[in-house]
């Protein structure tokens, strides 16, 4: 099985934390510094081959005279950011992603074998090898569910669920993400 998706590994800026943990959610491979400098920032980005996520319209701009790939997200609220980020790659959001990652620290989550007694009835329950904590569908579903809902309902009120993913242009990176207006197609 080939997916493309997989093969996108963002670097979230500092700024951008919260947007982080959810892309890791969602099962892509996002690094997120606390405290780092543009820099540094920029020289990760540079030699991963990261797409860097910046709402910073200077760092933005560093990023593309160095022609790293980089998208500037809207401050605004967590699914604009998830929504501008999907118009522009064309990726996918997937609640069970083939590739389940920790939100807190990016490590591929493992099926555990043997689950402590507490965690016998449950589902889907995964593993991080990292942080030693286990995750499972606990109370919590329920907002994530909502929010995923509300999100996926955002991407489809903008018309470009069906879009192929473009391969990155470096060059044709405009300055301001489409979709920040308010453009009213539906
Ligand atoms: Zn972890």
């Amino acid at each position: 099985m080939t997916n493309n998706d997989d093969e996108i590994r963002f670097l979230a800026d500092s700024m951008l934390g919260s947007l982080a943990k959810w892309l890791r959610f969602f099962g892509y491979d996002t690094e997120y510094y606390r405290d780092i400098e543009d820099n540094r920032l920029l020289e990760i980005a540079a030699s991963g081959n990261y797409v860097l996520l910046t709402s910073d319209r200077e760092l933005h701009a560093r990023a593309k005279s160095r022609k790293i790939n980089t998208i500037l997200v809207p401050l605004r609220s967590l699914k604009d950011q998830l929504v501008t980020i999907n118009k522009k790659l064309g990726i996918r959001y997937n609640l069970k992603p083939r590739v389940p990652r920790c939100v807190y620290c990016n490590s591929i989550l493992t099926k555990p074998k043997n689950l402590p007694e507490y965690l016998k009835n449950k589902n889907d329950v995964f593993f991080c090898p990292t942080c030693k904590k286990y995750f499972w569908e606990g109370r919590m579903w329920r907002n994530i569910r909502k929010f995923y809902t509300e999100l996926e309902n955002m991407i489809k009120s903008q018309g470009n669920t069906d879009r192929k993913p473009t391969s990155f242009s470096r060059e044709s990176m405009p300055e301001t993400p489409k979709g920040d207006k308010n453009d009213d197609k539906s």
